[in-house]
């Protein structure tokens, strides 16, 4: 599959250009043609099979379909991603500030480990449309009102089988519990493993989900 079938925004299109993909990698080709029509997806993907990307531009092909009509308020995202790891946050809010490149939308992430009034300043500046965090300082934000997760409309959860061991479920769980019941939002799980423990959650957290397995 190429990017140009998939029916995706011309301003995302050259973003995706300028990072010279071409072609879907398989993960990509076999979630995409589901999550861009709103579907919840189960992926089985370590990193470096380009589900970040497939996350990334599902959520973009989403918010330049759909703008919103109201109001945006600051501390509302319409878009939140969880990953176990500040490398990882880092990463794809990296990769999303590129794939946003050529729209007025915008990607903020928020690590543990790093002062809390310096991320609540990029919070509060404008309405931030993707937050990508880790579990613990997402609750945080969440617990001091800075952050409202109700107006999620897709909910990423990356690395699920480390959130497992690390032993972040609770949080997670927790953070889930706050962003619209799952007929509501779209909600995408990836996980290097399929174990039990992680289909159970996965279970619990989609409706009706593709299961993909590269
Ligand atoms: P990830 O698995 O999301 O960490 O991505 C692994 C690497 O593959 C990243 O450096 C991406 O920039 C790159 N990548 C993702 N999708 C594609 C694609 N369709 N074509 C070429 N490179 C890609």
């Amino acid at each position: 599959t190429r990017f140009h079938d998939l029916n995706l925004p011309v301003e995302l299109m050259h973003a995706i250009a300028d990072l010279k993909y071409e072609y879907c990698s398989p993960i990509q080709a076999q979630t995409l043609p589901d999550t861009l029509q709103g579907f919840d997806v189960i992926g089985k993907g370590q990193t470096g099979t380009g589900k970040t990307a497939a996350f990334l531009i599902t959520i973009i092909n989403d918010f330049v379909n759909n703008p919103l009509t109201e109001e945006r308020y600051v501390g509302e995202p319409r878009a939140l991603i969880i990953a176990p790891t500040r490398e990882l946050v880092v990463q794809i809010a990296d990769d999303a500030s590129k794939l946003l490149k050529y729209m007025d939308l915008n990607a903020v992430a928020l690590i543990g480990g790093v002062d809390y009034d310096k991320q609540l300043k990029k919070v509060e500046r404008q309405a931030v449309d993707i937050i990508v965090a880790t579990p613990g300082r997402l609750l945080d934000f969440h617990k001091r009102g800075d952050l409202h997760l109700d107006m999620v409309e897709i909910m990423v959860i990356d690395e699920a089988d480390r959130m497992l061991d690390m032993g972040f479920i609770p949080d997670v769980k927790r953070i889930i519990s706050r962003t619209p019941k799952r007929e509501d939002r779209q909600t995408l799980l990836f996980s290097a493993t399929f174990t039990q423990d992680v289909l159970n959650l996965a279970s619990q957290w989609t409706m009706d989900p593709t299961v993909v397995e590269i």
